[in-house]
């Protein structure tokens, strides 16, 4: 395809191309996202590729020829794309194909054609056949053919890197609508669900994949999403939890084979050790122990083990703490406090990991909802939300000309102002330090916005005064009184009971709000017995506030202004 297709041509699907895994979604006529099955029923699709004799493997097909054919087979080449080869890291690659200097860029030496000869094939080249994979089986599942995507990309994705991205995509007949970021597209997939209420709330989401792991902190205001801070870390993803599991099986394979070897100095043993440790860390994630079993692992014995959840979270515990920490520091560098985010959202197949959910859990506070498989009854696919954010996405923009596309992902256009502050309402009688700040619009709300409330005054009715200002989010910590100690003679027994007392003198800490600026005031007097105020703030593009406040149910209201 060479031209772009008009709107009424296009048949446009959503893309997760990750370095470990993609998947592909459609949305179904009711604007359902659905992640599509390839010809083999694999949702989640490795992003690998091998050459056999000039024929071209992709996903599982390709991942069980790292054991026989590493060196004709691509693996993880996803964030090379659009690189530099000097800033590359390769280490992922060590067991498949290695990515070579071709220029300035990236490319790998393999055989795939059926002469076996030895050919250069750029990772832009090896991308396109990726995507056109991808694209055939999307085409096969909906009986036409697809010419079009949203494809998500993380965060820090480069505009060299998207460049190169929507050449690849292009040269496989699809065209690039529009890069979405992966943490996005999850908190997209999330609100598009029918039961979804669009509220303002602060979410962390945490996209743990294969060799990689990225937080970002979202607002969400009134269904727009900003980015308020991201974390990457290229040391903790699932190839650790592999790698884990293969140091424990490799450790118990020479217990019981003592002259058998040990299986990771040897290429093929590795290979046959990693595949099967992967597929006993998945195991883990539903069952409570799992079985591991290798024909011929090493010099030709069979190897076959057990393991169970606790011994795996044990041996695991400094990474899944490595998770906990990289979501705390994007929650700090957002200079916000746990207790500001409702909702965390794991994403990516690491995700499943139950383990990973419950330490979540336990480090964020109990108002913070942890929306992953093994927490939520109502979680979605950990593994599928990238793409069905994707699908969503393209089904909204697919009828939009290319320019009106270009114009809405414009920096001039999605980079709105925020507010700093929030802004909200005092309602004051009597004691002018009554009030209870009562915040209306969130902070990092884009603007323009218009938010307006109802609010109960004083019971017995009379003046009360209004004041719009801004409030500032506080911690207040308090330390509980230290608790008596139980009598000597009860539970004497029982040492733990008193290390968990230990345990819950923790202090507290609670958000409270400091009102900074004084916006506007508005004096009601006479109010009848029980009466309500609807206040209702307008916030304008250039930060100036106009406000309304009246009495629900009574005769005309107060109007202010006050400008930036
Ligand atoms: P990256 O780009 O970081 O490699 P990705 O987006 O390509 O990631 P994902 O599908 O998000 O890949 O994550 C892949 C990782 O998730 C792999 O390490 C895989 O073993 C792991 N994984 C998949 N399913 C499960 C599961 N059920 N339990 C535990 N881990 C899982």
């Amino acid at each position: 395809m060479s031209e772009e297709e008009s709107p009424a041509q296009r048949v446009a699907i959503g893309i997760s191309f990750g370095n470990s895994y993609s998947s592909i979604a459609h949305t179904s006529g009711e604007g359902k996202a659905e992640v599509i099955a390839n010809e083999e029923g694999d949702r989640q699709i490795p992003s690998i590729l091998s050459y056999v004799d000039g024929e071209e493997f992709q996903g599982t097909q390709a991942k069980a020829q790292l054991v026989r054919n590493s060196k004709n087979t691509v693996a993880y080449f996803r964030d090379f794309l659009g690189q530099d080869f000097k800033s590359i890291d390769p280490t992922p690659c060590h067991q498949s194909a290695h990515p070579i200097q071709h220029d300035s860029t990236v490319a790998f030496k393999i055989k795939d054609t059926a002469e076996g000869a030895e050919n250069t094939v750029t990772v832009s080249e090896i991308t396109t056949r990726h995507i056109r994979r991808l694209k055939n089986s999307a085409s096969d599942f909906m009986g036409k053919t697809v010419n079009a995507a949203v494809i998500t990309v993380p965060t820090n994705f480069s505009d060299a890197q998207k460049e190169a991205l929507t050449k690849a995509a292009k040269d496989a007949g699809v065209e690039v609508l529009q890069f979405i970021h992966e943490p996005v597209a999850a908190v997209l997939a999330y609100d598009a669900r029918a039961e979804a209420e669009v509220a303002d709330k602060i979410v962390v989401v945490a996209d743990l994949g294969g060799i990689r792991s990225d937080v970002a902190v979202i607002a969400s205001r009134g269904g727009m999403y900003s980015i308020l801070a991201t974390a990457h870390d290229y040391d903790v993803g699932g190839t650790q939890l592999d790698q884990v599991l293969m140091d424990h099986f490799a450790k118990e394979f020479i217990k019981k084979h003592k002259s058998g070897g040990d299986p990771r100095e040897n290429d093929r043993s590795l290979a046959k050790l990693k595949l099967e440790s992967e597929a006993v860390k998945k195991a883990l994630s539903l069952g409570s122990s799992a079985n591991f079993s290798v024909e011929s692992l090493s010099n030709g014995l069979d190897f076959t083990s057990t393991i169970n959840r606790t011994r795996y979270e044990l041996l695991a515990s400094k990474i899944f703490a490595a998770f906990t920490r990289l979501a705390l520091h994007a929650v700090e560098k957002a200079q916000l406090d746990p207790l500001d985010v409702s909702e965390i959202i794991l994403a990516g197949g690491t995700a499943h990991t139950p383990r990973i959910a419950s330490a979540l859990q336990s480090a964020f506070p109990e108002s913070t909802t942890v929306l992953a498989p093994s927490t939520s009854p109502t979680a979605l696919n950990p593994s599928e939300l990238a793409a069905r954010g994707a699908a969503i996405q393209a089904s909204l923009i697919q009828e939009f000309e290319a320019e009106d596309i270009d114009q809405s992902t414009h920096p001039m256009v999605t980079v709105t102002p925020h507010l700093a502050h929030a802004v909200g309402v005092l309602c004051i009688s009597g004691d002018p330090a009554s009030g209870v700040f009562r915040p209306l619009v969130e902070a990092e709300t884009p603007v323009p916005v218009r938010r307006s409330a109802v609010i109960a005054t004083p019971r017995e009715g009379g003046d009360v005064l209004i004041k719009i200002c801004e409030g500032v989010r506080e911690i207040k910590v308090t330390k509980p009184a230290p608790k008596p100690k139980p009598a000597k003679d009860e539970d004497e027994d029982d040492e733990d009971d008193e290390d968990d007392s230990e345990e819950e003198e923790e202090e507290i800490r609670e958000k409270a709000w400091r009102v900074e600026n004084v916006l506007a005031e508005a004096a009601l007097k006479g109010l009848k017995k029980g009466a309500k105020v609807e206040v209702q703030v307008n916030v304008a593009a250039d930060l100036s506030v106009q406000c309304f406040v009246r009495e629900v149910g009574g005769k005309g209201g107060v109007r202010g202004g006050w400008s930036a």
